[in-house]
């Protein structure tokens, strides 16, 4: 019994309180980024990766038609935001399943794959939710050193046991921005038993211009072990309604599917995502509008003299001097005081960093002038 589940005894000797699940109390809650500066007129929130954007134009339309009639309930299906992802990607709709945002969906992934004493792998730095979501399946999470802050394919394989079950790879990682090869991809598929789960999540997957990089469609289409998952909460500009989908062969639908709420994705996030994956011409001015910024942030920070991680996603992962009063904490500080919201990320090893999201162009120049300023 682990020491806080045994503490929840101790205190209900009599057993006069509910306790949680084992493994539940070890879970550090998810801390997601700042939205507010105290005292300060205007905010840039550049804390969780969304969109400067904003949502497409079209989907005001979509949900004009859901407001006047929400005593409906949604279709449990979604089929028609299915059909329109299918549409838009080439894909089979019955290979499409929806989620309450893609978090929904990997901790689904582990609530029908995992049960205690089952192993889910993921690495160094990878997106928390991974943890969260094994452990709270009862399951033990194991985590992988990266190498270069990246995935590292030898290392993972080196991890499996026979308790594996699934493996999780953000590919392009959060907080890092980093990325695997396809090549590196399929040579982790290929390294694993047929019954481990690669759980590919592309929540980036829209944001990466490089010829050697697959968001995993292909991995998935010829496997039945992988699945892809997808998110409306970055390019899309819809994290306020809760969007994800994944990409997975006939028989990982069928398994999840009985697992999930029966009607866990809303209607207005039906009628928008599917509005919103259709609007090609948003998206394409959303990435290049990252791309521009993307380039200049990275070149503008580094000639701080502070490092960044290349980065292949909509942010940055900015390292700080050991310097007294240089450091991440009080920069971070020093930002947000001037209304610059950025990500602490010390929960994801970077004690010494800050993940900024690629902003509007004011925002972006404000963050680099006040760098400059905070440095001096
Ligand atoms: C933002 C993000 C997601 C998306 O989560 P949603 O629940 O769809 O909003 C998934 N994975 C990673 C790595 C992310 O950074």
């Amino acid at each position: 019994m682990t020491a806080a589940a045994e503490n929840a005894l101790t205190a209900n000797p009599a057993n006069t309180a509910p306790w949680p699940n084992k493994g539940v109390m070890d879970i550090a809650a998810y801390v997601p980024g700042k939205e507010s500066a105290p005292g300060v007129a205007k905010v840039h929130k550049l804390s969780s990766n969304e969109t400067p954007l904003g949502a497409s134009p079209k989907v005001s339309d979509a949900l004009a038609n859901v407001l006047s009639h929400l005593e409906v309930y949604p279709d449990g299906a979604a089929t028609k935001l299915r059909e329109a992802i299918a549409e838009i990607h080439g894909l089979n709709p019955a290979n499409i399943l929806c989620g309450n945002g893609s978090d929904e969906l990997l901790g689904l992934l582990c609530q029908t794959y995992l049960s205690a004493g089952d192993e889910g792998i993921f690495t160094e730095h990878g997106f928390l939710v991974y943890k969260i979501q094994i452990m709270a399946a009862g399951a033990t999470p194991v985590v992988v050193s990266e190498t270069d802050l990246t995935a590292d394919v030898d290392a993972i394989l080196a991890a499996v046991t026979e308790r594996t079950r699934i493996v999780f790879l953000a590919n392009p990682n959060n907080p890092t921005g980093t990325y695997l090869p396809a090549e590196a991809v399929r040579r982790l598929h290929a390294g694993l038993p047929p019954h481990v789960i690669l759980v590919l999540d592309a929540a980036y997957a829209e944001y990466v211009r490089r010829n050697d990089y697959e968001s995993g469609i292909e991995l998935v289409s010829g496997n039945r072990n992988v699945v892809m998952t997808r998110t409306f909460s970055k390019i899309y500009g819809l994290a306020g309604l809760r969007i994800g989908w994944m990409y997975a062969p006939a028989a990982i639908v069928d398994a999840v599917n009985r697992v999930r709420g029966p009607f866990n994705v809303n209607a207005a996030a039906i009628a928008a995502g599917a509005a919103a994956v259709r609007d090609r011409a948003h998206i394409d001015r959303a990435l290049a509008h990252n791309h521009e910024w993307l380039v200049k942030v990275t070149e503008a920070i580094e000639g701080l003299g502070l490092t960044v991680t290349p980065s292949v996603g909509n942010f940055v992962l900015i390292h700080f001097p050991e310097t007294p009063g240089k450091q991440a904490e009080q920069a971070d500080a020093y930002l947000t005081a001037r209304g610059y919201i950025l990500r602490r990320v010390t929960g994801y090893g970077f004690p010494n960093a800050l993940r900024m999201t690629i902003g509007s162009a004011e925002a972006n120049q404000g963050v680099i002038d006040a760098l400059k300023q905070f440095l001096r």
